[in-house]
């Protein structure tokens, strides 16, 4: 059987994983694998299923390249390119990264903070998981799965029915082929066909899986170079390969992966152990990424004017930066950003409304308590209750309106309905034990129709958990500022002192 591997590059690949396990074994780290897809000829050229294929102690005979794992954040690019083609995002879109939750399932961010208010290229770059869940809900659960179906994904297919939301953040199976699969898919203008390793195989037609704009507009943003998942310090020591890449981690640690394309190739590169054992350092862009950049580099460093071309459907505008879409009178501050006629969001800006003001403005009306004269109109922010209730139990200071008027009737109902911190009581002092600091407790009570509400504690996000939940916390002495955000972004928040006894 004559296959399409390389030997040459093949060795030098082998080689390679082989020395840099070498390296990561001090570290608990053992294995690795390694696939190479050639994407002109989509001949698979590098097929590295084991770091060291003699070492029958770790299962050096077990294929790492069709091996299912959790994918970690691998699938996200997907989720853009489909919001990207449905006409939900484009580079500059403004997306919200504050807890939330979707019906039982609260997804945080690999650092456990949350940024607030994020652009699309922005929050894919940074792996966020609020704006990757929120696409894939927005964008249809079930649309996500087929298009991975369609792209060559056997586990998904089978678990199908399993699968939920968590699907776009790892909580699936997938092997390094499949994953490679979908980044060769991005570097082929967005069509999925199965790279072949046998001379003269017969193949299945390609299947579109996004347009060729948002396969573009994925690639660019994968391709920036100023990346919070580079390794500490890796601009000083490392050539960087102009690639396409993106990292992830498996769910407790088991799993590193790191998948880069450029327009000649597609390389896929998975780190971890056979036996699935978790390591605290196994994270995508530290131990995986090096590897990557060091196939690049040997195969194929940095191609002369061999990047990929913006499709003709692609043009460019000038959209507000606070939101991405086409400004309006008052957007003053612009950027300019790619977009697809009749697709892209077309609605203009509202990053703003109009407020009705006391005459010093330091009181603000609605059209049931405004007086018959001294008022006057003025502009303020317009952001969702979520991301203003995440501000202000943050303490990011933003442009908001005066207090509404207190003698407002519709507020007194408003305010109502807003959660009350049962405990602890606020402004009280608590004296602790030194030795034995207590656990105190959060409660609340919030409106009946309300399902989660997020604990924050001196301005960090904490938990969320079901209203009628008490939530624990050990206190430290000093002041601690408490605040508890429902589902409808509605806010209390309460301080108390600690002190030891
Ligand atoms: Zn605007
Ligand atoms: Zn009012």
């Amino acid at each position: 059987m004559a296959t399409t591997l390389h030997r040459e590059k093949q060795q030098k690949v082998q080689q390679m994983a082989y020395n840099y396990v070498q390296r990561l074994k001090l570290r608990n780290i053992r294995q690795a694998a390694v696939l190479v897809i050639n994407n002109r000829t989509q001949a698979v050229e590098v097929y590295v299923g084991s770091a060291d294929f003699a070492d029958k102690v770790q299962e050096g005979e077990v294929d790492g390249i069709q091996a299912v794992r959790s994918p970690g954040s691998t699938l996200k690019p997907l989720a853009y390119a489909l919001a990207f083609d449905q006409g939900k995002i484009t580079p500059k879109t403004m997306l919200a990264d504050v807890p939330a939750d979707y019906g039982g399932f609260e997804p945080e961010n690999f650092t456990r903070n949350f940024v607030g208010s994020v652009r699309a290229e922005e929050a894919l770059v940074r792996s966020l998981n609020i704006p990757a869940v929120s696409l894939v809900r927005e964008t249809g659960l079930s649309f996500f799965l087929q298009k991975l179906k369609q792209g060559g994904f056997q586990q998904i297919r089978r678990d199908e029915k399993k699968l939920g939301l968590s699907t776009v953040l790892g909580g699936c199976g997938a092997s390094l082929w499949e994953i490679t699969h979908l980044y060769h898919s991005l570097a082929r203008q967005g069509r999925y066909q199965r790279a072949h390793y046998v001379k003269g195989e017969t193949r299945a037609p390609a299947q579109v899986l996004f347009s060729e704009a948002a396969a573009y507009v994925i690639t660019e943003m994968l391709a920036r170079g100023q990346r919070p998942d580079l390794p500490e310090g890796f601009e000083n020591t490392y050539r960087i390969p102009k690639v396409a890449w993106k990292t992830g981690t498996s769910f407790g640690r088991h799993d590193a992966w790191s998948i880069g394309y450029n327009a000649n190739y597609t390389i896929g590169v998975w780190v971890g152990n056979f036996s699935g054992e978790s390591v605290a350092q196994l994270i995508g862009a530290e131990v995986a990424t090096p590897l990557l950049f060091e196939v690049f580099n040997t195969l194929d460093y940095n191609p002369p004017q061999d990047w990929f071309h913006a499709p003709k459907s692609l043009q460019v505008r000038w959209v507000c930066a606070e939101s991405g879409l086409p400004p309006a009178d008052f957007c003053n501050n612009q950027v300019a950003d790619v977009y697809v006629p009749l697709v892209s969001p077309s609605q203009r800006c509202g990053h703003q409304r109009e407020v009705i003001v006391s005459e010093e403005g330091r009181t603000s009306y609605c059209f049931t308590c405004m007086p018959a004269q001294g008022y006057r109109k003025a502009w303020f922010p317009d952001l969702s209750p979520a991301l203003s209730a995440f501000y202000e139990a943050t303490g990011i200071a933003y442009d908001k309106a005066p207090p509404h008027a207190s003698h407002c009737t519709r507020l007194s109902e408003n305010q109502a309905e807003a959660p009350m911190i049962v405990s602890p009581s606020t402004a009280h002092e608590y004296l602790i034990e030194r030795d034995d600091p207590p656990e105190m407790a959060l409660e609340c009570k919030a409106a009946h129709h309300v399902q989660t509400v997020h604990w924050y504690l001196n301005e960090q996000y904490y938990r969320s958990a079901s209203p009628r939940e008490k939530v624990f916390f050990k206190a430290q002495p000093g002041q601690i500022k408490i605040a508890c955000v429902d589902d409808q972004g509605r806010a209390a928040q309460a301080s108390i002192q600690v002190r030891y006894q």
